[in-house]
């Protein structure tokens, strides 16, 4: 492969690991670009749908041999605690994020990627060429710079992108517990301010992940406060949280969470992931879309590269407008989903509504997922 033909990758999570796996698979030279070492936790409620499955075996990653759990049921409870239960369509499973980004940077490492441990903080596109700042390995070169940096980076402050101007006054926070808790359901528990899932990983361990607006938070003093005296008030939280023991020192914690549109392709760069936009947790569909997108990314990408899409615009084109086929709808019906849910007065009467008519909600469920990616 000729190398002025190179592909950067800036951000090596699952959207830009696999990438990288894919373009490997078809003999290209990519260079990924992270500022972290591996493995580490991530703050993920670390469900992951079943979609995903058929993609990442036919990449040579199969989760299996992680043994994950496997999940086919979901709880859903208003903030009073007020109960619905559904089967997931397509199931999914547990898997802890310290795991699977590893496996996929060892997958990609043994495939011939090379991976630098750097910062990113600055992409210049000029004579048809990017030039890619870091922060230790100076000045990078490439044909084609992929966009995997997550979902809030000084990258885009940096490229001046809409939507970092905008409050993002989420906060969430996540740890792993022992406890009892079934391997099969995820749970997902309002409480005033936000939602908490719940789901166990592959070692038994049960992630604790939840979601709030930093305005509720910021009264109450500390995580344990927070959690004792807003939390607690749904029976199913206080109930998990007082019956199971802490892994970690602290929990984890990341602040300013943006759910505002953003454009996947961006000063020419290819944006995949959650760079290219985030869906509400609560769908349980990021992990999925991030890996989506980077097969989409991936395959117009080796088009381009091999000629047969004839220019970069044409390019750019093709994948603005796959993202928006296969995503726009799924972000769109999060968006709603996540403001119903938050609102006690409108959530009570759909909880009740899908009491009456179960199989309403797993209809709602499809509409935030995808159909298996082969
Ligand atoms: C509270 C919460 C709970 C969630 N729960 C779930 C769930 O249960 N199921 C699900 O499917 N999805 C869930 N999601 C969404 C899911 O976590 C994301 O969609 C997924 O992590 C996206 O992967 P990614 O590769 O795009 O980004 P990331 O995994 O964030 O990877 C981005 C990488 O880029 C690196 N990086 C950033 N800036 C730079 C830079 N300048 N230079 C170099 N490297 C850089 C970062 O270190 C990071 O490793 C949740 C999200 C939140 C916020």
């Amino acid at each position: 492969m000729k190398s002025e033909n190179n592909v950067i990758i800036v951000g090596g999570g699952l959207a830009g690991l696999t990438c990288a796996i894919h373009l490997l698979k078809f003999g290209f030279k990519v260079t990924l670009i992270e500022k972290n070492t591996y493995p580490h936790h991530k703050v993920c409620g670390e469900y992951i749908s079943n979609e995903v499955l058929p993609y990442l075996k036919w990449l040579d990653a199969d989760p299996a041999q992680l043994n994950p759990t496997t999940i086919t049921r979901l709880s859903i409870s208003s903030a009073t605690g007020k109960t619905i239960n559904s089967s997931l369509p397509l199931g999914g499973f547990g898997i802890s994020r310290f795991t699977l980004d590893n496996f996929l940077f060892e997958k990609a490492t043994q495939n011939g990627c090379t991976i630098i441990t750097d910062s990113v903080n600055a992409i210049e596109f000029k004579n048809d060429r990017f030039q890619i700042g870091t922060t230790k390995n100076g000045l990078l070169n490439a044909r084609i710079v992929i966009g995997a940096y997550g979902k809030r980076s000084s990258l885009d402050q940096k490229l001046e992108r809409g939507f970092i101007q905008k409050k993002s006054p989420w906060l969430a926070v996540k740890a792993h517990f022992k406890g009892d808790f079934p391997d099969d359901l995820v749970a997902l528990h309002n409480f005033k301010g936000g939602y908490c899932g719940i789901s166990k990983v592959e070692n038994g361990d049960i992630n604790i992940c939840y979601l709030t607006d930093y305005q509720s938070f910021k009264t109450h003093k500390n995580i344990s406060n927070f959690q004792k005296q807003v939390l607690y008030k749904n029976p199913h939280l206080k109930e998990i949280f007082e019956n199971s023991v802490p892994l970690f020192d602290q929990p984890l914690t990341i602040s300013q969470i943006s759910f505002e549109k953003k454009e996947p392709v961006f000063n020419h760069v290819l944006m995949i992931g959650d760079t290219a936009g985030l869906i509400h947790p609560l769908c349980g569909n990021g992990m999925a879309m991030a890996i989506h997108s980077a097969k989409i990314c991936a395959e117009l990408t080796i088009q381009f590269l091999d000629g047969t899409i004839s220019s970069r615009s044409i390019l750019e084109n093709n994948y603005k407008k796959e993202w928006n086929r296969n995503f726009k709808k799924r972000l769109a019906i999060g968006k709603l989903l996540s403001a119903i849910i938050r609102k006690e007065k409108l959530f009570a009467p759909l909880l009740n509504l899908l009491i009456k008519f179960p199989y309403v909600l797993p209809s709602i469920i499809k509409n935030t997922h995808g159909k298996p990616i082969i």
